[in-house]
């Protein structure tokens, strides 16, 4: 499997163990718990000495092949999941920070986790220090004076900042800090972090992963070591992900690269057509030449993923009559699924932020943020093309 492409390990890659009776693709799993007969078999199984399951809880056939083939995928010692991407993110600094700790990490991180930064991990007596996305020489400041973690992601949610993540690593690895990276955005298709000298990965699986948003999950990459001690955490925490949302994350996983190829290319047509229309403003994507990440970008990614933002002209008002006339696009707060994706960042990445902190954040209140879909680049682009027109001429009629 080691030698294997992408491609053909994401088809192969970790299903073996969990296939039964003969069949060829992995059975959904719903037993809560895994009886034994023999006593001394049960014992060895619970204590670790022995492969079996003993609860749900703890572990599961269909939820373990999903774990083997993201680690796989990720060229990892080990996986563990979670029921959602917060779920690994929250159990994941968990383990790790205790009061007293200090943890650095970036503004622009998702949400979701910007929340438990700011909101959460203060009120365990973490100190967390914040700082701006892209600053290399200010995150290395914080680092040298030292710290527990260093948590980055790249690209950000939504304005696809770039963070050097093998510079930004060895920052990490000079005081002994642990590095991890929400890899969700790249997706291992595009992105190891692993590679790039981070000890931990983690994964939104509910967005590329998946791919067809019909399931929730989180994962984990990195050593033995790290990896068991938040399985640990999570097994008795209780986050777990269901069998169902594994065994339909695995099915999504199977056609990872060919969706993501996809997606990388539409997304760079799309970056490039959106410049040529007057009402837009900013387009915000690393694959750009003018984007402030796009040399790192190239440094570190193979190709520059699936999103991108971009603001307009009008403000709010624009995007309330713009986003309803997209044909090919759902809105909704999700991404990285099969079909097209648009949402203002006021209303999904960053609902949970008050305007001012949106502005601090460098997050126009018109920002779109684009997940591209697989759809034929030609209908996306007619798309854009009938809604941008269509609401040129409805703003103008408002203004005259
Ligand atoms: C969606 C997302 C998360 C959270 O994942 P959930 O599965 O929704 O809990 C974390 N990080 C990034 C970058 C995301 O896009």
């Amino acid at each position: 499997m080691k030698n294997a492409k992408f491609s053909t390990r994401s088809i192969w890659g970790g299903e073996k163990d969990s296939l039964a009776f003969g069949a060829t693709q992995v059975p959904v799993v719903h037993s809560v718990s895994y009886g034994y007969d023999d006593m001394d078999d049960w014992y060895e199984v619970a204590i670790g000495n022995k492969e079996g399951h003993i609860y749900g809880r703890n572990t599961n056939p269909t939820v373990q092949a999903f774990e083997e083939k993201i680690k796989i995928l990720e060229d990892a010692e080990a996986a563990t999941s979670f029921s959602t991407g917060m779920a690994a993110i929250s159990n994941t600094l968990g383990t790790f920070l205790y009061p007293g700790d200090r943890v650095i990490s970036i503004k622009d991180t998702y949400g979701g986790t910007n929340k438990i930064f700011t909101e959460f991990l203060p009120k365990q007596q973490v100190e967390v220090v914040l700082c701006e996305t892209g600053d290399h020489e200010a995150i290395e400041a914080e680092v040298a004076k030292g710290c527990k973690v260093l948590y980055l992601e790249s690209p950000t949610n939504p304005t696809v900042k770039i963070t050097d993540i093998e510079r930004m690593a060895k920052a990490g690895k000079a005081v002994g800090a642990l590095v991890i990276v929400d890899n969700t955005f790249a997706t291992p298709v595009n992105q190891n972090p692993l590679e790039l000298g981070a000890d931990l990965v983690i994964h939104s699986a509910t967005k590329f992963l998946g791919g067809h948003a019909d399931a929730l999950g989180g994962a984990l990459c990195g050593s033995k070591k790290l990896v068991e001690a938040v399985y640990h955490y999570r097994e008795i925490n209780g986050a777990t992900m269901d069998p169902m949302a594994a065994y339909l994350l695995l099915r999504g996983m199977k056609t990872l690269k060919l969706r993501v190829d996809k997606q990388n290319e539409n997304a760079m047509a799309i970056a490039q057509y959106l410049k040529t229309f007057e009402i837009v403003d900013d387009v915000f994507y690393p694959g750009l030449e003018e984007h402030p990440g796009h040399e790192i970008a190239k440094q570190q990614m193979s190709n520059f993923g699936g999103m991108l933002s971009f603001s307009v002209k009008g403000g709010v008002e624009t995007v309330r009559h713009l986003l309803p006339k997209l044909r090919f696009a759902n809105r909704a707060a999700n991404l990285g699924s099969v079909e097209t994706i648009v949402g203002p960042s006021r209303t999904t990445s960053h609902v949970e932020c008050t305007p001012e902190e949106r502005a601090a954040m460098g997050i126009p209140e018109s920002l779109i943020r684009y997940s591209a879909g697989i759809e034929d680049i030609d209908d996306l682009k007619q798309d854009l093309y009938q809604a941008f027109h269509a609401v040129s001429e409805e703003v103008a009629t408002i203004n005259s």
